[in-house]
């Protein structure tokens, strides 16, 4: 197709400076997209601009932070707030149905067996099996070790009893593996991690 030739007024050449001769009467292969200008105005900002390293505008982002350890701070809410507390008094415990007995953990209002809303806290002995673990190699902060291997522990207590921390301590780690609860402080806040236990 040469629409565009044929269109041509007949006494002149069909493409300026090009000479009809050359181009080939049919294509091998299909015609390369159309390039299309954008309309001027602010660059789109969802869109990587690529521009030379030295005229990138420069920005004051201030002085730089202190390093200092990171860590997941807790967030308790209404139902796991007493969980927290006991933590930072290096105590661990679920929650016991007052009308049925059933231990449960994370923390929740509702009984899942009976349905009863009243419950309290009960200490449990902070063994457990690992049941799934994740090794990170990505070191967030500098003060992060790496790898970091975080675990998800069922507690001796109940199979429906899920636990989550940072092992401690390099292990040979294989599904249930006993490990025991480690109380670890850090800028004022306890985390709950793991340790293999001996044996
Ligand atoms: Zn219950």
């Amino acid at each position: 197709m040469r629409r565009g030739a044929a269109r041509q007024h007949p006494r002149r050449l069909p493409l300026r400076g090009v000479r009809p001769w050359h181009q080939p009467h049919r294509r091998s292969r299909l015609p390369a997209p159309r390039r299309r200008r954008r309309p001027p105005g602010p660059e789109r900002a969802d869109r990587p601009v690529h521009r030379p390293a030295g005229l990138r505008p420069r920005r004051n982002l201030g002085p730089r932070p202190p390093e200092r350890p990171v860590i997941v701070r807790p967030e308790p809410d209404r139902d796991s707030r007493p969980w927290w507390d006991a933590v930072r008094r290096h105590e661990l415990t679920v929650q016991r149905c007052d009308a049925c007995g059933r231990l449960r953990f994370p923390a929740r209002a509702v009984c899942n067996a009976c349905r009863s809303r009243e419950a309290s806290w009960t200490p449990v002995s902070g063994r457990g099996r690992v049941y799934s673990w994740i090794v990170n190699h990505q070191r967030f902060a500098p003060s992060m070790t790496e790898p970091l291997t975080i675990l998800a522990v069922r507690l001796d207590e109940g199979d429906d009893l899920l636990m989550y921390g940072n092992l401690t301590e390099p292990a040979e780690l294989c599904e249930g593996l006993p490990v025991e609860a480690v109380f670890t402080d850090h800028d004022g806040e306890t985390l709950v991690n793991w340790r293999p236990l001996p044996g």
